[in-house]
Parts: structure tokens; C-alpha cells; sequence
């Protein structure tokens, strides 16, 4: 598995291509303000895009949805538990004074547990609320990679303030789901650079003081 990260737009938002090396099949996750440059990193490896995966329904990890279904016709996977948020894109665009994309609705839902498979790579899709409802991650245990979306960073965790967010379901999320993984597992975060769970769990500021502690 190869994992390439794009980086666009006014919240610095990380999208990424993710290849099976083996077959050539990709698949794109949380087309940002980037997705031009992800299609085009699709068509000069002459990837053959499966999917378009998205951990969470936020404007800057959705909004160049378009690009790519211009690009080329493939199931867009969502949770559930964010459609209502994907359908208020015009709003959230409307608060931060953005324009806003024109989205078709995402085609099939994303389900906690289930693998998702592109070629010989594998994706277990985690259910991870509290930055968001139906926030997921992506874990490929083979590879130890997991993409994280805003769940955690390198130094800080997801914020909870938005419309949605659930403090208490953050941490149980990062706690349960994430610090539970091999530590040498490479965390690919929605904003930021990669980092690793042992690095986190050892030097986050927001994790330390709560790791195996009394913050249910
Ligand atoms: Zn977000
Ligand atoms: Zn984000």
C-alpha cells in the first residue's frame, strides 16, 4: 500500500490517494480543495480508481467531490451518521462564507467493521464519532496505516465545538479505536503531518494526562 497526501485550500486540508502497488487499483479519500491535483496523480499512474472514500461530512474534506466524479463515475462511501451534515454543505459553506460546490449525494454507506478491499489492499472501516457523528477511520493492519480524518493529529485531537461534535465520544474514539493499534501504526491525519500511535500516546498533549486515565 502506497499512500499519497494533497494538500489544499484555506484549512490546509490533507486528501489522499491510496494504492494497491501490486494491481494499480487506488481509491481517494476526502476530496479537498486538492482533488484536481489528486485526479491527476490518479491519471499519471494510470491508477484505476475504485472508490472515493470520505471519514466525515465537513466542507473542507468533500468539497472537491465534483472533480472527481467529473474525473471519472465511482461509488462515493459515507456514513450514515453524516448524511445530514453532507446535505447541509451549502450551510456550512454559507458560515464560512465560501462558496459552495455543487455535491451529488454520496451512492453507499460506509459500516463499522466492515473490509473494504482495492485490489490486494484491505481498509476496516472504524466508526470513530465525537469530531463528527458518523465519523470514521481506516485501518489497513497488513500495512500499519491507518487514515485517521480529524479524529487525532500529530499534537492535538479533533475539535468538538462543531454542530454534531461530542467531547466525551472524541476521546473514547482516539482511546478505544486508535491508541488500541500497534504503536508503530502511521496515523495519516485530515490536517497536519502523518505522526505514528506511539507518538501520540507518549507526547500528545491532549492523550497523556488521559491515557488509561478516569476521562471515560
Ligand atoms: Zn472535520
Ligand atoms: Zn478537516
Amino acid at each position: 500500500m502506497e499512500v499519497g497526501c494533497f494538500t489544499g485550500g484555506d484549512f490546509a486540508q490533507n486528501g489522499y490517494v491510496v494504492w494497491c502497488e501490486a494491481t494499480g487499483q487506488c481509491v481517494i479519500v476526502d476530496p479537498g480543495a486538492a482533488a484536481l491535483d489528486m485526479v491527476g496523480a490518479v491519471k499519471a499512474g494510470a491508477g484505476e480508481l475504485t472508490a472515493v472514500l470520505l471519514t466525515h461530512a465537513h466542507l473542507d474534506h468533500v468539497e472537491g467531490l465534483g472533480v472527481v466524479r467529473d474525473y471519472i463515475d465511482v461509488p462515493v462511501y459515507l456514513h450514515p451518521a453524516d448524511r445530514e451534515m453532507f446535505d447541509n454543505v451549502p450551510t456550512q459553506a454559507a458560515m464560512l462564507g465560501m462558496a459552495c460546490p455543487e455535491l451529488d449525494p454520496p451512492d453507499r454507506e460506509l459500516e463499522d467493521g466492515v473490509s473494504f478491499r482495492f485490489g490486494d489492499s484491505v481498509f476496516k472501516v472504524i466508526h470513530t464519532p465525537g469530531h463528527s457523528p458518523g465519523h470514521v477511520i481506516l485501518y489497513a493492519e497488513e500495512d500499519a496505516v491507518a487514515l485517521v480524518g480529524d479524529l487525532v493529529f500529530a499534537g492535538s485531537v479533533g475539535r468538538t465545538d462543531l454542530p454534531g461534535g461530542d467531547y466525551q465520544a472524541l476521546f473514547r474514539s482516539i482511546r478505544e479505536k486508535v491508541l488500541t493499534m500497534p504503536g508503530e501504526t502511521r496515523l495519516f491525519t485530515g490536517h497536519g503531518p502523518a505522526t505514528t500511535v506511539e507518538h501520540e500516546r507518549t507526547t500528545n498533549p491532549f492523550l497523556v494526562p488521559n491515557y488509561g486515565g478516569e476521562l471515560a
